[in-house]
């Protein structure tokens, strides 16, 4: 595991009760769990929704926990071929919990293979090549899968009605965020004041990933640079080195920001052609740059394309042309 991975591992709760804000999807989560355990069966299968780093992995790391099953993790990308996905439904334990980050990348085949395992707990193993090929049917023991998707909107309708459970993840807030900061920095022995914590809070792009990523960074400065306290003066200097701004915004929202007024005029311009102006893939921008730049209002999607509003020329300190959309 990269260190980075290993580093963001150790500071991930691991009970419901320890994860912090998303209270919706929390209560749901938790009657679906209570509910089977007290039928003493394995639960249906849940679909975790919304933008990266805000703790898919984690809830179904923590649903495993909470029923005390034994945890299967791979992903759409890591399963080419229907044949990979056999092979794992195949040697499922019962009660397991099978979680598949990023399910909407799943190729067509497996998909297949998918809905049929969670609707009819079976598998058809082909044995075999060309017109002699023979499929075995195979019973399996009752499993619980977890999908992750930060594209909902991408998983077939099959697919998609399979899941007895959907929780959409949306964005934190600076308190929340706040006291993911706080917890953390008790998990890293490092004493953290309150107006730095509420500082990294209100700069972490309403992502916990963000908020611990930024809290390490934090560290080092202090450490390095600083007198070893986590204080606001350590935060803010932190925080301008590695150029997240006031708004929490990094180099790449502002490479987004400023391609959208400055090359595009502030647009509308369509999403791969401003992808490919700030050299990033499409779905990194579609999934991890732009929908916070939406949310905090600096972002419109139009029928024509995306367009900056007028909050994303005034963060640039640029002035929108007579007439600009938004
Ligand atoms: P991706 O899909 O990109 O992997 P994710 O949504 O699965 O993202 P996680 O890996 O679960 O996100 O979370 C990222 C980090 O944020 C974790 O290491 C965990 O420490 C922290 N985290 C996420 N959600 C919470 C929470 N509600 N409370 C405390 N910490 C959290």
């Amino acid at each position: 595991m990269p260190p980075e991975r290993t580093a963001e591992a150790a500071l991930r709760p691991r009970r419901l009760e320890e994860f912090v804000g998303q209270q919706v999807v929390r209560d749901q989560l938790s009657l679906v769990l209570d509910a089977a355990a007290a039928r003493g069966r394995a639960p249906e299968h849940m679909l975790l929704s919304g933008p990266p780093g805000l703790g898919k992995t984690t809830l179904a790391m923590i649903i495993a926990a909470e029923l005390s099953a034994p945890l299967r993790i791979t992903s759409g990308p890591a399963i080419q071929h229907a044949g990979d996905l056999a092979a794992i439904l195949s040697s499922l334990d019962e009660g397991e919990v099978l979680f598949i980050d990023e399910i909407h990348r799943l190729a067509r085949p497996a998909e297949e293979m998918l809905y049929i395992a969670m609707e009819d707990f079976r598998v058809d193993v082909v044995v075999g090549k060309g017109v002699g090929a023979t499929s075995i049917p195979l019973d399996l023991p009752p499993f619980t899968v977890v999908g992750a998707t930060t594209r909902a909107g991408l998983l077939p309708a099959p697919l998609r009605d399979r899941f007895g459970f959907i929780g959409h993840l949306d964005f934190y807030g600076a308190e929340e965020l706040r006291e993911v900061v706080r917890r953390s920095a008790v998990r890293l022995e490092v004493e953290l004041e309150d107006r730095a914590a509420i500082e990294i809070a209100s700069r972490s792009r309403g992502t916990p990933r963000i908020a611990n990523r930024l809290l390490r960074r934090v560290r080092d400065w202090a450490q390095v640079r600083g007198s070893g306290a986590l204080d606001l003066g350590a935060a803010k200097e932190a925080l301008r080195v590695y150029e997240v701004d006031d708004r929490g915004l990094d180099r790449l929202d502002r490479a987004v920001l400023s391609a959208l007024c400055g090359r595009f005029a502030g647009g509308p311009v369509g999403l791969s052609t401003l992808a490919v102006a700030v050299g990033e893939e499409t779905e990194t921008v579609e999934t991890m740059i732009e929908p916070y730049l939406v949310r905090e209002g600096f972002l419109l999607r139009t029928p024509r394309g995306r367009a900056a509003a007028p909050a994303a020329w005034e963060h640039l300190g640029l002035e929108p042309p007579a007439g600009a959309e938004g």
